[in-house]
């Protein structure tokens, strides 16, 4: 079976596995995991942030900054396609109280003068706008980072915290050659998965200023994310921030040639084929091309009237090249739901 419903079902190689067994550790919440802190200390270098933290997920990256600088009766601005609207249980809502507040977007990406006009000063009936969420990547599609400095620039002329879900930030950054820290450098704190793309089995890193993370840590212990021994698995996450950021533009390139495949085929309308995820509508159901991609041992998702693929470690050169035979193979009769 080739796997292409997402990048979180990368597997641990051989010699990540061999890093983690490796791993030197220490009880992590008395700061004391010499794996934790380095790794730390690494992601810290490469957002250009003052400290970073591990957090247990993307989730939790993405909540502790609404609990610190949202709360009950602020607002944050993103858009209706954001991860911490669609995909985190209303947790920014029900844990931060903060309120989402969705901006006009193009697919995820907001325009600046949108953003300014959703911006609300002080009224005494009104919740109060307090911070922007910006995701990069978005559905695959990469925020340009003039858009992310001119949304910089805006939050900082209003007073507002700037978070950046980073998730896939360094599909973004392999993609368009500029550095993380300077997409993060348009943002007050970025979180970015391990989890997916780079091949980790846990984790995310929330990385700021040092009194921002100093706040951060207590979130994470009150929402019952301070661990342990847990250098095993940031072992993971420095041998995957060594070693699998490059081959990234591997994902890419086969997401182009799974793009070719499917245009040429005909039977598929592309809405987004971007970094490495393609999102495409049919006239036919898409329950039924789920399912004969099934048939045929390909994995993928659906995501809403769309069907979703996702491109990853997962999948090797010689699998791509299948994968685009097996789409040249199929029929449309093939599609009944
Ligand atoms: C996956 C994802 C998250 C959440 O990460 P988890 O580790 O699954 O909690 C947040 N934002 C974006 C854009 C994501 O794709």
């Amino acid at each position: 079976m080739y796997d292409l419903r997402s990048d979180t079902f990368t597997q641990p190689s051989q010699e990540m596995r061999k890093a983690m067994y490796l791993a030197e550790t220490g009880d992590d919440v008395y700061g004391e995991d010499p794996t934790a802190v380095k790794l730390q200390e690494i992601a810290a270098e490469i957002t250009g942030k003052e400290e970073s933290l591990i957090v247990s997920s993307g989730c939790m990256g993405n909540l502790i900054p609404h609990m610190i600088k949202g709360g009950r009766g602020k607002e944050v601005l993103c858009a209706a396609s954001s991860h911490i609207v669609q995909h985190e249980i209303g947790a920014v809502v029900s844990l931060s109280g903060t309120l989402p507040v969705i901006v006009p977007s193009d697919n995820g990406i907001m325009a600046p003068d949108d953003v300014r006009k959703s911006i609300h000063g002080y009224a005494y009936d009104m919740s109060e706008t307090a911070m922007i969420e910006v995701e990069n990547t978005t559905s695959g599609l990469i925020y340009p980072l003039l858009v992310m400095q001119e949304i910089k620039k805006t939050a900082e002329e209003h007073g507002l915290w700037v978070h950046l879900d980073g998730a896939r930030i360094f599909n973004a950054s392999v993609e368009t050659g500029i550095p993380v820290r300077e997409y993060a450098a348009a943002s007050d704190d970025i979180t970015f998965c391990l989890s997916k793309g780079l091949g980790c089995p846990a984790f995310s890193v929330l990385s700021s200023t040092h009194g921002f993370i100093k706040e951060a840590k207590r979130c994470r212990k009150l929402l019952g994310g301070g661990m342990r021994q847990i250098g095993i698995l940031a072992a993971a996450g420095i041998y995957a921030l060594e070693h699998n950021i490059g081959r990234l533009k591997d994902d890419h390139r086969h997401r182009q040639m799974i793009s070719r495949a499917l245009e040429e085929a005909g039977w598929a309308d592309i809405v987004i084929s971007s970094t490495n995820m393609i999102f495409f509508r049919s006239q036919h159901p898409v329950e039924g091309i789920i399912e004969a991609f099934r048939r045929r041992g390909v994995l993928i998702l659906r995501e809403g009237d769309m069907a979703r693929i996702v491109l990853s470690l997962n999948i090797s050169d010689e699998d791509a090249e299948d994968v685009c035979a097996i789409i040249r193979d199929m029929k449309t009769g093939e599609f009944t739901a």
